[in-house]
């Protein structure tokens, strides 16, 4: 058996064409042809008012921070499971990140807990839906409502996914998605900030493109443009969005390629969740995800080794992320809200398995039967 990599980037076969479009087209800076299509096809598939396509999903959170006025001092409540961007984009502001436990279930921002997190300086609160299932967000967004919080949406997994009905990334007042090449569409680094409301996207536009009205120029709606606001450079050239544009035309095949492996690790797996040797995702009815990652929780103290035998067998298989609230820059700049016992508990025994285009059935079943040996194999509460 070869080894079987946790992820390889998929490449539909149209970006090279697209590639040279651009090059012919002379236009290889931000907010050419190719942005107009993407932030187009954006916009239609997640049913926003705007969709400005952005250098990362990082570069889409910093702008989000940006757009809600967030200042020194102004509190932001995010899960403290996710990645460091959801955090350091508001910590630029000089706001500080108020982290909140997750849900056994979904490993989402607990929703029963936020009401306790919210204080007189509370501007917003960041759901993260991690692995492309979404949070609880009617519960989170009345509570939004009812104490004038914004809601952004980390949907930085969620692209093609649903909650009740609606697309990951239209919940909120804005949303960052990520085309990093982790995620189930990418263009090596990129993202996009997606605007639920019109009202925001003529300041969009200023930050987008470095605190000018250089959009309204292009457009011919004004004949100079200025210094309008603070912003920075976050549009991507034209050469990742050529890219982007390649696999944005493929995307519900990705996701469904990416579902048929994660189908079969759900139903390969079911017999040891039942042994009581691993938990397997839990998919709320109201939740339609993207198959953006397979992962399994191990009993205490056996992830280290679980991912080691897993090596041995030539599988690469990974955990994920390591707790904001008790990270260095964590404790320095945030804080905790209440006991984040779940979020330790099991971010310490999550470990996510390959999941990638293009994997075939010898590849999916090696894993599935590398993983049984090597539960097998560690012992317990090593
Ligand atoms: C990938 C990711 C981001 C953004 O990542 P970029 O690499 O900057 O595109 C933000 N939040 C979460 C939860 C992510 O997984």
């Amino acid at each position: 058996m070869t080894y079987v990599p946790f992820n390889k980037p998929y490449a539909t076969g149209a970006e090279l064409g697209y590639l040279e479009q651009a090059i012919a087209g002379g236009h290889l800076s931000g907010n050419g042809p190719f942005t107009r299509r993407c932030n187009a096809w954006l916009e239609r598939r997640t049913s926003v008012a705007a969709a400005l396509l952005t250098h990362s999903g990082t570069a889409a959170l910093e702008m989000a921070a940006i757009l809600a006025e967030i200042g020194p001092g102004d509190e932001v409540i995010m899960p403290s499971f996710t990645f460091v961007s959801t955090a350091n984009a508001f910590v630029l502001r000089g706001a500080v990140p108020v982290f909140v436990d997750v849900r056994a279930d979904t490993l989402n921002l607990d929703e029963r807990v936020l009401e306790a997190a919210i204080t007189e300086r509370t501007r917003a609160v960041v759901p993260v839906h991690y692995a492309g299932v979404g949070c609880e967000m009617n519960v989170i967004s009345a509570l939004a409502a009812r104490h004038g919080l914004l809601v952004i949406e980390d949907a930085a997994h969620g692209l093609g996914a649903s909650w009740r009905g609606r697309p990951l990334g239209s919940l909120g007042h804005m949303a960052a998605l990520s085309f990093h090449e982790t995620k189930n569409v990418s263009c090596g680094e990129g993202g996009a900030l997606l605007l639920s409301e019109h009202d925001r996207l003529r300041s969009a536009e200023v930050v987008h493109e470095k605190g000018t009205d250089r959009c309204r120029f292009l457009r011919g709606e004004v004949d100079k443009y200025t210094w309008e606001g603070i912003g920075s450079s976050y549009p991507p050239s034209e050469i990742n969005a050529a890219f982007l544009w390649a696999q944005l035309e493929a995307a519900e095949r990705i996701n469904a390629e990416r579902m048929r492996v994660w189908e079969r690790y759900h139903e390969a797996l079911a017999p040891l969740e039942s042994g009581g040797l691993l938990r397997r995702p839990v998919v709320p009815p109201e939740c339609a995800h993207n198959a953006h990652m397979y992962y399994v929780l191990v009993p205490d103290g056996r992830r280290d080794a679980f991912i080691e035998e897993l090596d041995r067998r030539e599988v690469n298989a990974v955990f994920h992320y390591v707790p904001l609230h008790s990270s260095p820059a964590g404790l320095r700049y945030g804080r905790a809200s209440g006991e984040l016992a779940v979020t330790d508990d099991l971010s310490g025994r999550l470990v996510r398995l390959p999941l990638w285009v293009g994997m075939d059935d010898v590849q999916v079943e090696h894993v599935v039967a590398s993983v049984t040996e090597a539960l097998e194999r560690v012992p317990a509460g090593a």
